[in-house]
């Protein structure tokens, strides 16, 4: 069997993957800024890691798996107010307020799609002591600086003797975050510095007391405290997006390096894009997707719900490093795929054994392994286990044959890669209940189609918006009503 590679952003080549402490596998991953619903991106960015976890898990690791919340101001070095407060003063609001809202909706929709938490879910409002330490830490190695209450990063000072931009390979010249900032706006020295620590304005309603000023911390000291604390000075691997390469992971680098004066990481992974039809995802141009929208069919771009499953197996279809393009046509071929996948792990148990093989499923075997070893290339285990999906109806058909042991390797196989490493939820188990679930259904469709015949306009729209608020789209055609779920 091949061993565990994983491509390091750190050193862009993909390693073979050793941990620090043998059997054990310390990770941690940047999580949500919990001031408004999680964006369909980060779902995927959060499923992959998820899918990197559950691997890690299945051959053999004991995981520490560690994914912040961040609840104290995500602000950006310059920002005269952070983006929790100005929406605590928008909806009325306590800033701890609209952090349980997002927080509570953002376990929700990890939880549709079917991802386990992870280990340890520490919030940054929880960390604050051990961040004024952290700065206190900085600024005792000369690394740091105070102007007017805020603590800021000397960059220009850190890279004298170690490397700012080892990560994003970015020039230090180049290193200037780009914040729209007035001259003289900013007590920086420079302008790659960045803050550990901020005064905060009058206005500001997320404070603490600091040797420096009533204020907050910056926003990239937290994962460094937190994945200090949680996983030591040295860890195996840290995730996110990779729009937080820069600067958001060379900040942890130089904070890490500058209070411990070690290397944080061992290996650096970055998810990429999710586009909407072929374009960035904004809200400003209408080019949108909420994560919730997929499974109820709520949005224009879709002609239909799709199972959040579904979604799941879309996205696995792709590398968690490529750019992956959301699109009604992708997820209905997704769909298709899925499906045949559940079809043919529903005719596992149809399958009838014979004295011999005419495949080799061991071989088989092998290369799904093979394919999660190179970098979790979950696109080529799929390829797999649709070679499998043939073997299965070349067997039903009597075209192949198999020995009972191979068919049980071959059953426990494509299970474990479909629900234990995928994370896909199976369409089978719950068929009693979806059978109910149909009926009662097509009954609320009835009772709806003779509303509308006695003109009770209001009872029909109620039975269509009941059902689609608990995910259940009704759609209405020539032929009558059709629904998904
Ligand atoms: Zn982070």
């Amino acid at each position: 069997m091949q061993p565990l590679k994983i491509q390091n952003t750190l050193t862009g080549k993909k390693e073979l993957f050793k941990s620090i402490t043998k059997g054990f596998v310390g990770m941690y991953v940047c999580g949500p800024t919990v001031y408004s619903n999680v964006h369909v991106g980060n779902v995927r960015t959060f499923m992959s890691f998820d899918m990197i976890y559950r691997y890690l898990l299945h051959i053999g690791y004991k995981v520490r798996y560690v994914r912040n919340i961040t609840d104290a101001g995500h602000l950006t070095d310059d920002a005269s107010e952070d983006k929790i407060s100005t929406k605590a003063r928008l909806e009325k609001l306590e800033p701890m307020e609209i952090v349980q809202k997002y927080t509570v909706d953002f376990h929700k929709i990890l939880q549709k799609y079917n991802l386990l938490p992870p280990s340890i879910e520490p919030t940054a409002t929880g960390h604050i002591v051990e961040q004024i330490e952290a700065v206190q830490q900085i600024l005792d190695a000369g690394l740091a600086y105070i102007v007017n209450g805020s603590v800021y990063f000397d960059v220009l000072k850190y890279n004298e003797t170690n490397n700012y931009g080892i990560l994003s390979k970015r020039k230090i010249e180049d290193s200037i975050e780009n914040t729209r900032v007035l001259e003289g706006q900013s007590d920086k020295k420079n302008p790659q510095d960045f803050a550990l620590w901020k005064r905060a304005e009058p206005e500001h309603i997320q404070r603490w007391n600091s040797p420096w000023s009533q204020g907050f911390p910056g926003w990239h000291l937290e994962c460094t405290v937190m994945s200090t604390k949680y996983l030591g000075e040295q860890f195996d691997i840290h995730g996110g997006g990779m729009d937080l390469k820069f600067p958001h992971h060379e900040c942890e680098i130089a904070q890490s390096e500058a209070c411990n004066h070690k290397a944080p990481v061992k290996y650096w992974m970055h998810t990429n894009m999710l586009n909407l039809n072929g374009k960035k995802m904004s809200k400003s141009t209408g080019n949108h997707i909420l994560p919730q929208e997929i499974y109820t069919g709520n949005n224009d771009i879709l002609s239909k719900a799709f199972s959040p499953s579904v979604t799941r197996f879309f996205m696995m279809q792709a590398h968690y490093s490529s750019i992956l393009d959301l699109s009604n046509e992708a997820l209905l071929a997704s769909e298709k795929g899925y499906n045949r996948l559940m079809e043919a792990i529903k005719n596992l148990n149809k399958l009838e054994s014979t004295s011999s093989s005419t495949i080799n499923i061991e071989a088989w075997k092998q290369k799904c392994y093979d394919a999660m070893n190179d970098d979790f290339n979950t696109p080529i285990l799929i390829a797999h286990l649709f070679e499998a999906v043939k073997y299965i109806n070349l067997i039903k058909d009597k075209k192949e044959s198999i020995t009972k042991q191979d068919l049980e390797i071959l059953a426990e196989t494509i299970k474990v890669f479909t629900y234990e490493v995928l994370g896909l939820t199976s369409s089978l188990q719950t068929n009693d209940d979806s059978d109910k679930l149909t009926g009662v259904v097509e009954l609320l469709i009835q009772l709806r189609k003779e509303a509308k015949e006695n003109k009770n306009y209001a009872l029909s729209d109620e039975i269509r918006d009941k059902l689609l608020e608990k995910g259940i789209q009704l759609k209405d055609n020539r032929e009558g009503t059709t629904f998904s779920i």
